[in-house]
């Protein structure tokens, strides 16, 4: 792996990461870090603390706020649904189930109705200062919940979290992010149609406001075709990849090859904050392999075919803030 000098490391944006789920955040830690990272946010107890990381080190984080496909099962559309019949009713245990339902109820929270998220939500946006990003949001078509999300090893229950359901969440969230014309930082697990699908909807949906608003498929593991299918049809999706999540794909390489070469970023997807820097160094290497540039070893030598040159430019365009234009 190349070390860069702190010139260069400053112009680096790790555009997916977990910094709040990891102990190692700290005073000491955070002075250490050197790049930008996108703090991402998942369900309702880690909004405040991605805020606040913000607040106290707005030059090294970007706020993302967003709930996560994998904890969309704890937000309901009805208001004063009892908790029982809200997860009943979404995970529609079958006779021979219900004794895995039963098991798997006291683990799961109240619900929270997603007009309160979406309060939350929109108060959060218009808090920061700097433009915050909407993530982590997305679907899935292959999670299933675990009784206990923190326990190791994670004991899985048989329900899936129906994609209707994952998909009203996520509809309802990036109208927020229309509204603010903010960047969104994308979740897409084994599901590339419903992906499709939803890009072509939301982009009838929103007509004019659609192309102010930009998307990172991060860590995709998309076919490198339905990646290229989805960047012709719609000019505002980006793409990163993690070797924490991408590095043993074979898809990985041809992934990064079939990429825009200006909607291409790079993240760590990792929580620990002391891994973003090298995470992040580790894909810069194998991304500017793939794509033939060079890294820059010192800033001000470096010219803008350099991979960190591209890659702050790509971010750049996904990253600036549009206005939205009101009918
Ligand atoms: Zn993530």
């Amino acid at each position: 792996m190349t070390p860069l000098p702190s010139g260069v490391l400053e112009h680096i944006v790790d555009s997916h990461c977990h910094p709040t789920d990891a102990p190692s955040i700290s005073a000491a830690s955070m002075q250490q870090l050197q790049i930008t990272v996108c703090a991402m946010s998942t369900h309702s107890k880690d909004q405040s603390l991605v805020r606040e990381l913000a607040q106290t080190y707005p030059s090294k984080i970007i706020p993302c706020f967003g709930h996560h496909p994998w904890f969309s099962h704890f937000i309901t559309t009805n208001a004063g649904v009892a908790k029982h019949e809200h997860y009943h009713r979404l995970f529609q245990p079958t006779e021979e189930l219900y004794p895995a339902f039963e098991d798997l109820l006291p683990h799961l929270p109240e619900p929270v109705l997603l007009d309160d998220i979406l309060v939350d939500l929109r108060s959060n946006f218009a808090s920061c200062s700097s433009p915050p990003m909407l993530g982590e949001v997305g679907i899935d078509a292959i999670f299933k919940v675990p009784y206990d999300y923190h326990a190791t090893p994670r004991r899985i229950s048989p329900f899936m979290i129906p994609l209707e359901h994952q998909l009203t969440v996520l509809e309802a969230q990036i109208d927020i992010a229309v509204e603010f014309g903010a960047s969104v930082s994308f979740h897409s697990v084994k599901c590339p149609q419903a992906t499709l699908e939803l890009f072509d909807r939301l982009k009838r949906k929103h007509e004019e406001n659609w192309n102010n608003i930009r998307f990172d498929i991060h860590s995709c593991s998309m076919s490198p075709e339905t990646l290229v299918q989805l960047q012709r049809k719609h000019a505002n999706v980006w793409m990163s990849v993690s070797t924490t999540i991408n590095g043993r794909s074979r898809n990985l390489r041809p992934l990064i090859a079939a990429c825009a070469v200006d909607k291409l970023l790079i993240e760590s997807d990792y929580d620990a904050i002391e891994q973003s820097t090298p995470k992040c160094l580790e894909i810069l290497d194998i991304v500017a392999e793939v794509k033939g540039w060079h890294i820059e070893t010192d800033w001000d030598d470096g010219d803008e075919n350099g991979a960190v040159h591209r890659l702050e430019a790509n971010w750049k365009v996904f990253s600036a803030t549009q206005t939205r234009t009101t009918e």
